[in-house]
């Protein structure tokens, strides 16, 4: 395999060829003459480490080159060393032949199907990065300004995140689509407003919230009995009672120091225990310790469906799994049997009617190909329409892929009808206004039970609001 050898040399008096001086010259280069395709390498002699750090950070960020083999003479900072794939004073055998392995697994897969400029091509990318370095495990690391706390440099870096830890929700994501599975690392408290991590916990008077609170110890003046904090006594180097005027010089004879409390400077008031209240570093918002969200940090581990994902190229747009997460779906089979309870009811009760309101939702596969970032808003969207539109006692649940469920207790006809309106009018704005109306197919109905006359099994029930779907 003949692989072009790209040279990034720190402190080089000019370009050419195929030695730079700067990372962004070799990018343009290798644009200019396509050569990003076939087999190549880049070798980064650098001086310093600096140098190292940002040469690795922008080949790896620019998609193009995100997957190329890159060595270096110098070893870049420890965050760095995943993306790194090899430190040898120059380019020799042995990193040749690992340029070559990894060549071995890009000239098989096919080409990125994704736009340079989607989220799509990155996370395509990012993926491929593991497959052809054999990665199996994307692990944690602890960053102090990184959002979160931690970050994962192979994502946050190839993902092209502009502040480290963003890259946790594309984790997350893909753990959704099965890529990943995971396993709990450490843990983090983020803020519930912004979602950062940098929170200052503070002890504050619980009458006025001010931090202005100090530990004091009390006296206890024995002959007139008057019990204050220390400082009310403190007169120069003398105790003075502040309410005898008496002076107080024998602890255990004249006084004693029975306990400590807190005093409030701002409102004066005396109490044994502070509140504790955290406050924002990022967004200045104040709120107590039970609000922090405490969440859970992993590691990510590529399963073998992840690794097929990265082969073929294309991402499972699992639209129905989506919505589950985002609406707090409930399964089939469990919304049958709660529906089998709801028939029962109204045969007994005929006054408690209910409706369920049916959404036919068909993504087709080129939307998923040629706009998944626009299907992704739409889903967004779609989701919030849903949730202004339901109850909280309404219960959602999804079948065969393509049909949303949502059970209406209490509600008669007319009442399903104008949710059953409502929603399908916003569905068909944000179809429009995504262009999307081609791609996705919608359609919405509803069936309300009454009481009266034989009342149907829970699945025949069903069965007809699908029919009604598919008229
Ligand atoms: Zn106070
Ligand atoms: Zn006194
Ligand atoms: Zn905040």
């Amino acid at each position: 395999m003949k692989i072009e050898r790209v040279i990034i040399r720190e402190g080089a008096t000019e370009s050419k060829e195929l030695l730079f001086r700067e990372p962004e010259e070799a990018l343009a280069e290798l644009s200019r003459r396509a050569l990003f395709d076939s087999p190549h390498l880049f070798f980064i002699e650098a001086k310093s480490r600096k140098f190292v750090d940002r040469a690795v950070k922008v080949l790896r960020k620019e998609p193009e080159s995100s997957l190329s083999p890159i060595f270096s003479n110098l070893e870049p900072t420890k965050e760095l060393l995943r993306l790194i794939d090899g430190i040898e004073a120059s380019i020799t055998e042995e990193l040749l032949e690992k340029a070559e392995k990894i060549w071995e697994v890009l000239t098989k897969l096919t080409p990125n199907p994704y736009a340079i400029t989607l989220p799509e091509n990155w996370r395509m990318n990012f993926l491929r990065f593991l497959l052809s370095r054999q990665i199996d495990e994307v692990e944690p690391l602890l960053k102090k300004d990184s959002v979160i706390g931690f970050f994962w440099p192979e994502a946050a870096i190839i993902l092209r995140k502009d502040e480290a830890g963003k890259e946790w929700e594309d984790l997350e994501l893909m753990k959704r689509q099965k890529i990943f599975t995971s396993d709990t690392k450490n843990k983090t408290s983020l803020c519930p407003f912004c979602g950062y991590y940098n929170l200052i916990l503070r002890e504050i008077c619980p009458s006025c919230g001010s931090v202005k609170i100090r530990l004091e110890e009390f006296i206890h003046h024995y002959s007139c009995g008057y019990i204050g904090p220390a400082s009310e006594f403190q007169v120069g180097d003398k105790l003075i009672c502040p309410k005898c005027h008496e002076e107080l010089k024998h602890i255990g004879v004249d006084y004693d120091k029975p306990l400590e409390k807190f005093t409030c400077e701002e409102c004066k008031s005396i109490f044994t225990e502070p509140d504790l209240s955290v406050l924002c570093a990022n967004c200045s918002k104040i709120f107590p310790p039970e609000d922090i969200k405490e969440e859970v940090i992993n590691a990510y581990l590529f399963t073998p469906f992840g690794k097929l994902v990265a082969t073929e190229g294309k991402f499972p747009l699992n639209v129905f799994e989506e919505l589950s997460v985002q609406l707090g779906i409930i399964g089939f089979n469990p919304f049958l049997y709660i529906l089998d309870k709801f028939l029962k009811l109204v045969k007994r009760y005929p006054e408690r009617r209910f409706c369920v309101l049916g959404l036919k939702l068909i993504v087709k596969e080129e939307a998923i190909t040629t706009a998944p970032t626009k299907v992704r808003l739409f889903l967004k969207d779609l989701v919030a329409v849903i949730k202004e539109n339901v109850r909280s006692s309404d219960i959602i649940s999804s079948s065969e892929k393509r049909y949303i469920l949502i059970l209406l207790p209490e509600t008669l006809p007319e009442g399903a009808k104008v949710v059953a309106q409502r929603i399908a009018k916003k569905v068909e704005e944000l179809l429009n206004l995504n262009g999307l109306t081609n791609l996705i197919e919608f359609k919405e109905s509803y069936l309300c039970a009454d009481g009266e006359g034989e009342i149907p099994t829970a699945e025949e029930f069903i069965k007809r609001l699908f029919e009604e779907l598919e008229k």
